[in-house]
């Protein structure tokens, strides 16, 4: 490495890799850093790649022209203020992002909830994890990831449930390898409709039925209660609802998930007889109308046995993007209120709003993403704010939310990149500073607050994000509140809060960093929460208990089988949509290194040769995929790797780097009704060769 090169953490996945770039674009794996341990990805090690200028937003735009700063802000903070005064907080909504630095989602959230007063901002990690946050609310009473990375490295049963580990979160997927090289006897079972890169290590691949995991978990469970290992102590002191929980999993029939009897006792016997067992659970869980209630057969199973908190055992969500908890964290979701406080407690809204000196709070939850661009369609929303996403091309319905964004009177985006789908259709674009070129903090899966370093010049005029907030904030009339002067003064402020969560017996509590000095946090190392100011800091949850709901205890839930789908003759196929190893997100930045691109070129069809023979279509033909709600045309990729009735379609291309290959268009905006969280692999499609 070079003299410049700085200690980073990677902008990708919620992995949270640490990096050390230098500002001529060498990139290496940070081996101090514990979630990676030097190790770095296809996707981390061409980031030196992705650093040049071209298509970056450098100026603030106001329609097509050129603006100053003071103009841009002037309008935005004018246009917001008129909104809310006129129509109502609530009409004014913000969009936000996993992508978005610790420091500048609490701004955000601080700016909407306490001076605006509404709770209408949703992010992007509302298509990632919000099931797995209303499933841990509903079992632990709060919001928290129990354990650890190293869990996966002293499991003796690793199970990853819905999760492509090895393509989306790749180090995690090494270090597993890694492990499971050194001891054989690691046992590693992946439970997943597709047969993907991820089941190569395994020693079992259930192919269940989209959506069967409930079925399965609750088929454990009785399982667990018939061979007698439950843990009774545990949940005799820690857990209610076990009876229930077990009454309704007696209901489970082994049919309904697909899978064949002996793969079936296989994968019970296996986990039944393993103590320390991890079970890892992703997209494939959180995605679908039924999400939540997974994540809770999920933990039905790890609670039963006390299987939770102790080394090499527990549930874990992990998480997409590289900052989703950090924004958990700051509150930054329609249903939260900051340091995981309950936005609908009003002792917890009011000692909040008395540390903000904030006018008012929103004392409701706000508009979830797809309800938050209903509203926008139906002309509820009169300005709204999108922040360093691109809903246009990754939200379902996507050709709607285009049409919603452009029914709102007044929309604002900040972004790094000049031209995207989301871009073109508002009033008003802001240049944001992107990875390198701005610092701050994010939380990793397994609640570990990294430094992101800055090692380049500001291109052009872009600023941070909070910075901008913070402005808006100013020019709206709440020049004390917003009088930051660097990210520093930002974190520190959001550690002192942290102190709430102590006081109301919440989990969430770093106020061992509200006095850093400037210096102290910049040198701050990788950090696992829990951080009090007097105690121990770090480590996992639940072991002995001590969950937080009002009895202490965790709840087991009922939970049923999810309604079983009406065969649908017009559209016979369910599409199931994910990553590709390489790319990220909506391609901005990965999009610029030509190696990641040579992995996939183009979007693509993967389809079972049975289905493809029904649709009359061969490989590398190009196939029309249609819903009711639109279409795109993909190249076919005939393999048996889908079950039959599903094809896999990537979700990263947008119509400014293919034409036809947007797949959220066609994805159907069916929520989750207890989290919200879009249900991005169960459309009924049509196929049909172009
Ligand atoms: Fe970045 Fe995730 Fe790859 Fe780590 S695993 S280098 S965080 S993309």
């Amino acid at each position: 490495m070079t003299d410049q090169s700085v200690c980073t953490t990677c902008p990708y996945c919620g992995v949270g890799c640490g990096v050390l770039a230098s500002p001529d674009g060498t990139i290496a794996g940070d081996l101090a850093h514990p979630a990676n341990l030097g190790r770095l990805c296809s996707k981390g090690s061409a980031l030196g790649e992705t650093l040049d200028l071209e298509g970056r937003l450098l100026a603030p735009q106001i329609g097509n022209r050129r603006a100053g700063w003071d103009e841009a802000l002037d309008l935005v903070a004018n246009r917001f203020r008129a909104a809310a005064e006129t129509h109502g907080p609530d009409s004014v909504a913000f969009y936000v992002s996993g992508q978005l630095l610790t420091e500048d989602y609490y701004v955000a959230n601080k700016l909407i909830k306490g001076f605006i007063g509404t709770a209408n901002i949703d992010t992007n990690s509302r298509l990632c994890m919000a099931s797995s946050v209303a499933g841990h609310k509903r079992a632990f009473g709060t919001d928290t990831v129990p354990g650890q990375y190293t869990d996966f490295e002293t499991a003796e049963l690793v199970v990853l449930v819905g999760s492509n580990l090895a393509w989306c979160h790749p180090v995690l997927f090494q270090r597993l390898q890694a492990a499971k090289a050194v001891r054989p006897e690691l046992k590693v079972v992946v439970i997943d409709p597709r047969r993907t890169a991820t089941s190569q290590l395994a020693d079992l691949h259930l192919g269940l039925r989209p959506d069967g995991d409930a079925v399965l978990f609750n088929l454990l469970l009785t399982e667990l209660v018939r061979r007698d290992l439950v843990d009774r102590r545990y949940v005799a002191e820690a857990v209610s609802g076990f009876d229930a929980a077990v009454a309704e999993a007696e209901r489970a029939e082994a049919a309904q998930t697909g899978l064949d009897s002996f793969e079936l006792a296989q994968f019970l016997d296996l986990w039944c007889r393993t103590e320390k067992v991890v079970t890892l659970y992703s997209q494939g869980v959180n995605q679908s109308a039924c999400g939540t209630d997974k994540v809770n057969a999920i933990l039905n199973c790890h609670l039963a046995t006390g299987r939770i908190g102790r080394p090499g055992m527990g549930p874990f969500s992990m998480t997409g993007q590289p900052n989703a908890m950090g924004g958990r964290e700051v509150g930054g979701l329609a249903n939260m209120l900051t340091c995981h406080l309950d936005l609908e407690n009003a002792a917890h809204r009011d000692a909040v709003q008395q540390m903000w000196s904030a006018p008012t709070m929103a004392d409701k939850p706000g508009l979830k993403a797809v309800e938050l661009f209903d509203a926008c369609a139906r002309g509820e929303i009169k300005a709204l704010w999108i922040m360093s996403t691109n809903p246009v091309v990754s939200l379902p319905d996507a050709d709607a939310v285009a049409a919603a964004i452009r029914a709102v009177p007044f929309t604002v985006m900040t972004d790094i990149m000049a031209d995207t789908d989301t871009g073109r259709c508002v009033d008003v674009l802001l240049p944001a500073t992107g990875w390198g070129e701005k610092s701050g903090t994010v939380t990793n899966s397994e609640r570990c607050i990294s430094r992101q370093r800055r090692f380049l010049p500001t291109p052009g005029e872009a600023r941070a994000d909070w910075n901008i907030l913070a402005d808006v904030g100013r020019r709206m009339g709440w020049p004390e509140a917003f009088d930051y002067r660097s990210e520093a003064e930002v974190f520190r402020e959001f550690a002192r809060l942290s102190t709430l969560g102590h006081t109301f017996g919440k989990d969430f509590d770093i106020s061992g960093l509200a006095d850093l000095t400037d210096a102290e946090y910049d040198a701050l190392p990788p950090t696992v929460w829990p951080v009090p100011t007097e105690g121990p800091s770090g480590g996992r949850f639940f072991a002995d208990g001590g969950f937080y709901h009002p009895d202490g205890k965790a709840k087991m839930l009922p939970i049923a089988a999810p309604a079983s789908e009406a065969p649908n003759t017009a559209r016979p196929v369910r599409l199931n949509t994910g990553r590709v190893r390489d790319q990220w997100h909506t391609m901005t930045r990965t999009g610029k290194a030509p190696r990641l691109g040579a992995h996939m070129a183009e979007p693509y069809l993967e389809i079972h040769p049975g289905d493809a023979a029904a649709a009359g279509l061969s490989d590398a033909d190009l196939a029309k995929v249609s819903s009711a709600h639109g279409s795109a045309i993909l190249r076919v990729m005939i393999t048996d790797r889908s079950q039959q009735g599903s094809v896999f379609v990537p979700m990263h291309w947008t119509d400014i780097v293919s034409s036809t290959g947007r797949i959220n268009a066609v994805v159907a905006p069916t929520t989750d009704p207890v989290s919200g969280q879009p249900a991005s692999k169960g459309t009924a499609v049509a196929l049909e060769q172009v």
